[in-house]
């Protein structure tokens, strides 16, 4: 079989090679398509892949018509938003994620930015520490979960709010069960978000929510800039001056937040969450894992299309 890794972003060389070693070791052939400016590269390097391993590179429903032998995608991270699953499952092809391979990484970043916020931006000044806050952990997954575990270390009081994961297998991390969204949201300090976007959650944090955080509180998003609703964050930054905004994914309206806002918002330059040496590499070999399993045994335990 023929494995594509097509990445605009390459991964680094010793994942590059950690798939390959996998790849070939299980008797596919690896081809690599890195760096591409445009959209016609991918679609000819698809074109007789049966296995594709992409980073945030978008699966169009066009490049799912261009891969005429696909038969497994597998996104290297969490997030899947970039891959057209209605596409994929219309032609058979199954899709899968990594999950839990850059959950680490994203977790001490959140943890990271926290610090960053409650220190002035590392500028002269007096700050606080997060000892002793609330910290709202918005859906309890595998990024939610490390960074609970992380804050922790911190000595942070911790809740969750996440309605698909069971009450107790929350409690039995120690982390109090929030009773719903305008719990958190009222208790804590520091809210971070840790929700995929979906058409439930895409731009579900606005006003309501925000206005509800107590005096000097900060919203943390390492999840996706799609889940805020931008023109309410600054309505309600502008409204208190004393909340906070920082994030991994730099808003729309990003320029104009900081001009406003100054100090109380910071944007990482580029999306790092998961720019680790270990997530990338993590990530990148397990997706060679999950391709070679199935082509073997037929094993679909990470499909998202089911
Ligand atoms: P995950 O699939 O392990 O967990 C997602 C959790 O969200 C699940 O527990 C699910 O029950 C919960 N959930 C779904 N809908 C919800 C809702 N409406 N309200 C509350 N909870 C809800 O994913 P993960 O690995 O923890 O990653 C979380 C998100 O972080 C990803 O979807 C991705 O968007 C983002 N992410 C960002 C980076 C980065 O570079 N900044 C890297 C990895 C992941």
């Amino acid at each position: 079989m023929k494995v594509l890794i097509a990445t605009e972003k390459p991964f680094a060389k010793a994942a590059v090679d950690g798939i390959r070693t996998i790849v070939e070791g299980a008797g596919h052939k690896l081809a690599l398509l890195e760096k591409y400016t445009s959209v016609d590269e991918f679609y000819a390097a698809v074109a007789d892949a049966d296995a594709l391993i992409v980073r945030s590179d978008k699966v169009t429903k066009e490049v799912v018509a261009a891969a005429k032998n696909l038969k497994i995608v597998v996104r290297a991270g969490a997030g899947f938003d970039n891959l057209d699953l209605a596409a994929c499952t219309e032609r058979g092809i199954v899709a899968m994620n990594t999950p839990g391979q850059n959950s680490n990484a994203v977790a001490e970043l959140a943890l990271g930015l926290m610090v960053y916020m409650s220190r002035n931006n590392f500028t002269p000044g007096t700050g606080s520490e997060l000892k002793g806050k609330t910290l709202g952990i918005q859906a309890y997954g595998n990024v939610g979960r490390l960074v609970a575990k992380v804050a922790k270390g911190f000595g942070m009081n911790i809740m969750a709010y996440d309605p698909f994961v069971p009450a107790e297998a929350i409690k039995k991390d120690g982390v109090a069960v929030a009773a719903s969204l305008e719990d958190l949201y009222s208790k804590s300090n520091f809210v971070s978000l840790h929700i995929p976007a979906t058409a439930e959650t895409k731009k579900s944090i606005g006003y309501a929510l925000l206005s509800k955080m107590p005096k000097g509180g900060c919203l943390v998003n390492t999840a996706r800039k799609e889940v805020i609703n931008e023109e309410e964050l600054l309505k309600v930054l502008a409204e208190r001056e004393d909340l906070k905004y920082v994030t991994d994914i730099a808003a729309e309206n990003q320029a104009e937040l900081n001009e406003k806002f100054g100090k109380r918002v910071f944007a990482t330059p580029k999306k790092m969450g998961a720019e680790t040496a270990e997530a990338n590499i993590n990530a990148g070999l397990a997706a060679a894992n999950q391709i070679c399993k199935f082509f073997a045994t037929g094993d679909r335990t990470f499909q998202l299309n089911k």
